[in-house]
């Protein structure tokens, strides 16, 4: 089977992230699940539900089925449930939306880890299976829109105190990022943290370890036991061992 070549368009702008949200034919937006309450704290119904109001930042949601998912860090939002603790870009189970996670650094979900692609290094879990030709398009603007806007307008529960939206990227400023693996990316622009030459004790000593711890077992899921790996630098493999965890595209 022929690899795909990486993308060669201009950081181009990922589908359903800019512009107005899509109403559904009733009138109103439609949520797959739970989400940050306009009111603030953190509205934890499970099931797709309709409401009057839109994203208030859909960088932020997969747009699958007519319907958005809250993809961030929950607890930037007034989360305070169960939550596992990952480490850089990875895939969203369809379930909860698809399509990638491109958070940079320590972030946390309310989702477990789902396959045997993530493994435990350190307190997080890091995604070390593939990277789709959906991930390498986008990752010029995600990552731009993670280091540039996410930090001052959302990390921390900022935005119930500013109720300030992250403004539109209209152009992803070229700096390099593009066709960088999300640990080269951190090595060699200075941001803090060093996914590359792993062990659990180099993360560690970064200093950016979370509050909180995750299990390092679960049920139905376990670690890996391969040794961690950096992310891959070739492109999109696709994995013979029926593993389903990246959609491409909507
Ligand atoms: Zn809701
Ligand atoms: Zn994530």
């Amino acid at each position: 089977m022929a690899q795909p070549a990486p993308p060669v368009q201009e950081n181009p702008i990922p589908p359903y992230v800019e512009g107005q949200a899509i109403v559904t034919s009733g009138g109103g937006y439609c949520y797959g699940g739970p989400h940050p309450a306009p009111g603030g704290g953190w509205e934890a119904s499970q099931a797709p539900h309709m409401h009057n109001y839109a994203p208030f930042d859909l960088r932020l949601f997969a747009f699958k089925n007519g319907c958005y998912y809250f993809i961030g860090d929950p607890r930037d939002f007034g989360y305070n449930g169960q939550a596992y603790s990952y480490y850089g870009a990875h895939p969203i189970l369809d379930a909860y939306g698809g399509g990638w996670c491109f958070m940079i650094g320590p972030h946390s979900h309310w989702w477990r880890p789902w396959s045997p692609y993530f493994t435990v290094v350190g307190p997080w879990y890091y995604w070390y299976g593939p990277y789709d030709p959906f991930f390498w398009a986008y990752w010029p603007y995600y990552s731009f829109y993670y280091r540039a806007y996410y930090p001052s307008y959302y990390a921390g529960g900022r935005f119930y105190s500013t109720w300030r939206s992250a403004p539109p990227i209209t152009r992803v400023p070229s700096t390099g990022w593009r066709g960088s693996p999300p640990a080269a990316t951190a090595a060699t622009n200075g941001w803090h943290g060093t996914p590359v030459n792993g062990t659990s004790s180099a993360l560690r000593s970064t200093g950016a370890a979370p509050a909180y711890r995750v299990p390092a077992t679960g049920s139905g899921w376990r670690p890996a036991p391969v040794p961690y790996a950096a992310p891959r630098t070739t492109p999109f493999r696709a994995p013979g061992s029926g593993f389903r965890g990246f959609r491409g595209r909507h």
